[in-house]
């Protein structure tokens, strides 16, 4: 690489950790970790005794501890904090209060953060024993996976920066450098319906707003849910533009035959629907990247 490049480059990393270091710090931005824990609801660990014959179940209680799988890096959604492990947003809320219901309180759960392209393989090989992680439900998937749920309903659409003016939706995408995660339902959407865009794929989204930060990409694109949480962390320099144009109804995974379990977590999700905690859940993560609580949607028990 050549001198100059060189050195701008880390003129530009450096700006990023300004930019993040000084959003943090302002007053009336969200704290950068995530929810504050005493904010949280607990919920209460039923005896699931009852609950008989699914494997996964069988196994996870020999070992004493379920293993969820989710993501680390979606503000409000699935983040873990590097310094202390601990994974706290939404979808970490949903995981907890199934996993209540199923008779595993907080403290028998154990998080491990599974990306995008492997969801289905991780849950094919037993590595976790169900996975919450903006995981849209399709019939694609479920030739390989069971899907409990839906428990929230999110939509594509495109994060930018503040200053950028030439992205209003999809119909903008012809020539720009596009990034969204391998193995997700956005990436795949630009490449069969933009294919004049120029898609990058990573691991991860947070991968993607580095780079659009730094001017690598111009656009990374997955569900409104997502971008939202990064814009909020960085208001001042990205922001969420044009319609929502997808549908995208968030799942539980499950190892494909254990129906026993995905019915189970029908339930759980439904009571927990119910007696107010989804909402309590919702307000105090998602909630705080600016949308008020949706109805949850129906629960489709297939
Ligand atoms: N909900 C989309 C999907 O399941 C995008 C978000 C993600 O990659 O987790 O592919």
């Amino acid at each position: 690489m050549r001198k100059a490049v060189r050195k701008r480059r880390r003129a530009a990393a450096v700006l990023v950790l300004a930019v993040l270091a000084a959003a943090c710090g302002k007053a009336g931005t969200p704290p950068p970790k995530g929810p504050q824990p005493s904010a949280l609801p607990s919920y209460q660990v039923q005896d699931a005794a009852a609950i008989t014959g699914s494997s996964t179940l069988d196994a996870a209680r020999s070992r004493g501890h379920l293993v969820v799988g989710a993501k680390e890096d979606q503000p409000y959604l699935g983040q873990k904090n590097p310094a202390t492990g601990v994974y706290s947003g939404f979808d970490i809320e949903i995981a907890k209060m199934v996993g209540a219901s199923l008779g595993f309180g907080p403290d028998k759960i154990q998080f491990k953060t599974i990306a995008s392209a492997n969801r289905e393989t991780a849950l094919q090989n037993g590595q976790v024993d169900y996975y919450v992680g903006t995981y849209t439900i399709n019939d694609n998937r479920k030739k390989l996976v069971g899907f409990a749920g839906p428990y929230f309903v999110a939509g594509q659409s495109l994060l930018v920066r503040k200053n950028d003016n030439s992205i209003h939706g999809p119909q903008d995408l012809n020539g720009k450098k596009v990034c969204s995660a391998a193995g997700s339902t956005p990436y795949q959407r630009i490449k069969s319906q933009y294919p004049k865009a120029k898609l990058i794929g990573y691991d991860t989204y947070s991968a993607c707003v580095d780079n659009l930060i730094t001017g690598q990409v111009d656009t990374v694109t997955t569900d409104n849910a997502i971008l939202l949480g990064y814009a909020a962390k960085v208001p001042d320099e990205l922001k969420v533009v044009g319609p929502l144009f997808s549908t995208e109804p968030y799942g539980i995974g499950t190892p494909k035959n254990d129906t026993v379990l995905r019915y189970a977590l029908d339930d759980a999700l439904a009571r927990h629907e119910q007696n107010g905690d989804w909402k309590k859940a919702f307000d105090v993560t998602l909630g705080l990247s600016g949308e008020p609580a949706p109805t949850p949607p129906q629960i489709d028990r297939y």
